[in-house]
């Protein structure tokens, strides 16, 4: 008998590892050691956060851990079961409607992330014949949703109200339905999508119209309501998708729109039916964060302060906050645009040596050369912390060349 030597089935993957390293893109995970917090510690070092979705700060909202506490106390730690079998609990329902009456919609089903909301909405509504006409930016889970679905995928270019009117023309007289998509707030440039063009243009072609709110939810609009409330689009966008993961604090996503469109999602879409339901903590979470959204307007408030002022301090350092070779931001993130993969990531390593943690993007996450540091502004950062963050910045750029 003779022992054969196993030749690793997987060694592709260790070559294509290589690869980014030799390209100098390759990372390692950074771990937190505390709290989701301004000023927090990530592999044995404090840094000034400026990397998280954390845009209220209610990772740590003492509201929100009680009630996840209390929650866990009564109904204890999981769901037992996907939705549709025997994982509904009244906790679920309460957050759903909590939901769509702060949105003033019909109705609502949360999914057990943003990531899964798009997905499996997209896959459940459209079919092969059909057609998605998609803003070259949308997220990644958009993508994949409109792949799964197995429709034509029609991009058009990033906000271009012109190129996604040719393509919904391309295809008036095809049989299909049509769906028209795009990112309420982009997650790699800040800027905000033109909701009421769109709307226009879905309502001349027969279009349905969809937008993922993931950045703008508790962010833009009345109380953190979403680009649909900031652009006064109520009733115009046939499917609202927001994110419980970032400002809300907590984890999960969620579908806004009519009784039947949600029904149907019920039965259809493939993360709920086949995916276990959320712990009853992250519900009871949610619904308080929903509370603190309409009680504590002034973290929304303090958020844009900090935005402006950070913004405009990065603007006078002479960094490129996009606006020159990429949309200019409007929302509380702000890139700071390298382009060069290499450079972005070392540029990251440094400042992180400084105690500042931004994270560096590169390809495939944002087109090539146009790699950046993404700064998200929160409610919670304080002035000094903000000061002391532009300091590094400043020194670590001129250091390296990126700043004159
Ligand atoms: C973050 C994000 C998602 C995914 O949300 P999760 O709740 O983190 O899964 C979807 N769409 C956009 C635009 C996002 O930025």
């Amino acid at each position: 008998m003779s022992v054969t030597t196993r030749i690793n089935p997987l060694s592709y993957l260790t070559e294509q590892l290589d690869d980014l390293k030799a390209k100098g893109t390759y990372f390692r995970l950074r771990v937190l050691e505390d709290e989701q917090a301004p000023v927090c510690t990530f592999d044995g070092r404090k840094v000034i956060n400026l990397a998280s979705n954390n845009y209220l700060g209610l990772t740590t909202h003492p509201r929100l851990r009680e009630a996840a506490l209390e929650a866990t106390r009564k109904y204890g730690v999981g769901s037992g079961a996907v939705r549709t079998i025997a994982g509904t609990m009244k906790i679920h329902m309460e957050l759903e409607e909590k939901i769509a009456r702060f949105k003033n919609v019909e109705a609502c089903v949360v999914f057990q992330s943003g990531f899964a909301a798009n997905a499996g909405t997209v896959s459940a509504v459209l079919g092969k014949d059909d057609f998605i006409i998609s803003d070259q930016l949308n997220h990644a889970s958009i993508i994949d949703g409109a792949r799964l679905s197995k429709a034509k995928i029609l991009v058009f270019r990033h906000k271009d109200i012109g190129h996604a009117e040719e393509q919904l023309a391309s295809v008036k007289h095809q049989p299909g339905r049509k769906l028209l998509i795009s990112d309420g707030v982009f997650s790699m440039d800040g800027d905000i999508g033109p909701l009421p063009q769109l709307c226009d243009l879905a309502e001349r072609y027969g279009a349905i119209m969809m937008v993922d709110d993931a950045h703008a939810s508790g962010v833009l609009g009345r109380n953190g309501r979403g680009t649909i409330d900031h652009f006064n689009v109520h009733g115009r966008v046939d499917i609202q998708v927001g994110t419980l993961s970032k400002a809300v604090g907590a984890l999960g996503g969620y579908v806004c729109g009519s009784r039947d469109l949600i029904d149907f999602l019920y039965h259809r879409a493939r993360p709920f039916l086949f995916s276990t339901s959320h712990p009853p903590s992250v519900a009871a979470t949610c619904i308080a964060a929903f509370e603190v959204l309409e009680n504590e307007p002034e973290r929304i408030e303090k958020l844009w302060e900090n935005t402006r002022f950070w913004k405009k301090e990065l603007g006078l350092l002479g960094f490129d906050i996009g606006g020159r070779t990429t949309p200019a931001s409007e929302t509380p993130i702000t890139p700071i645009i390298i382009g060069d993969s290499k450079l972005t990531m070392d540029f990251s390593r440094e400042l992180f040596q400084e105690c500042v943690l931004g994270t560096g993007i590169t390809f495939p996450t944002v087109p090539e050369g146009k790699a950046r540091i993404r700064t998200i502004m929160t409610a919670t950062h304080k002035k000094a912390e903000l000061d002391q963050a532009l300091e590094v910045l400043k020194k670590v750029g001129k250091r390296m060349g990126i700043l004159a």
